[in-house]
């Protein structure tokens, strides 16, 4: 048990709670729902998880990911069944809920309080993390609350797929792009000749060249594709279902009628 993230497990459905300290916790939501009755029966569809879910669906923001780096305010026009294309979301001023799906591919979520609450989540896979849409995200914040805007906020990175899974030849475009684009200690040789990647790490960095301090920095380093047990890997098996991250910023602080804030 640490204070930035919990393991919970109800109604069949594993999950993930990102918690940060301190006042945050009044108004963060933010649920991971892993492998589990819930996101297996959803397949992949964000629509039948928030049926599963909710029963009848709020208002949400459910981009179609398409591994790039637009970042999307969430607001009352782009809720579903509108489906825009982003790999990320921002968050403030509104009790709108917003998700995002993994399946090896990195959540990345940063929030503060200050100036007022806000979150930002990201999807950031090899393609992304190649874009930097982590840069793309804090500049987008940096220009609405300017540059100290981080000095409160904390930030989440994983769980995704591990260096230990994630390799490609050494040839490969792909592997060549990385390693001009990539810190070095983010690239290693294995001993089959070929090129493991870390991307959380390189999200990490990422995070910290854009002003985030490492010790706000908190990764859930749990490798996607080698704990089949927990999450859903889409290069270890092919398979359709996703991993959901829910997130609102919560405006009461009474008893929530969701089960997984209550749990
Ligand atoms: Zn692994």
């Amino acid at each position: 048990m640490n204070s930035y993230f919990c393991f919970k497990d109800a109604r069949e459905q594993s999950l993930i709670s990102y918690l940060a300290p301190g006042m945050h916790n009044r108004y963060l939501s933010a649920t991971l729902f892993l492998k589990g009755n819930i996101m297996d029966n959803s397949d992949g569809d964000p629509v039948k998880a928030g049926h599963l879910l909710f029963g009848t669906m709020p208002e949400i923001v459910v981009p179609k990911q398409v591994h790039g780096t637009r970042i999307i305010l969430a607001s009352p026009r782009i809720t579903l069944p509108q489906r825009p294309e982003a790999d990320g979301i921002f968050l403030s001023n509104t009790d709108l809920f917003i998700s995002l799906r993994f399946a090896d591919c990195f959540p990345v979520l940063i929030s503060s309080s200050r100036p007022e609450p806000w979150a930002l989540v990201l999807h950031s896979g090899y393609r992304g993390t190649m874009k930097n849409i982590v840069k793309e995200g804090i500049s987008l914040v940096k220009r609405r609350y300017g540059n100290d805007c981080l000095n409160s906020a904390f930030s989440w990175v994983g769980p995704g797929i591990g260096s230990c899974c994630y390799t490609r030849k050494t040839v490969d475009p792909p592997t060549i792009e990385a390693g001009n684009r990539l810190p070095a200690e983010c690239l290693f040789s294995t001993k089959d000749g070929l090129v493991s990647i870390d991307i959380g790490r390189a999200i990490s960095m990422q995070l910290h060249e854009n002003g985030l301090p490492m010790d706000r920095i908190k990764r859930i380093a749990d490798c996607t594709s080698c704990k089949d047990s927990l999450y859903y890997s889409y290069r270890r098996n092919g398979t359709s279902c996703r991993m959901m991250l829910l997130v609102r910023l919560r405006t009461m602080y009474q008893n929530s009628p969701f089960w997984w804030e209550n749990i």
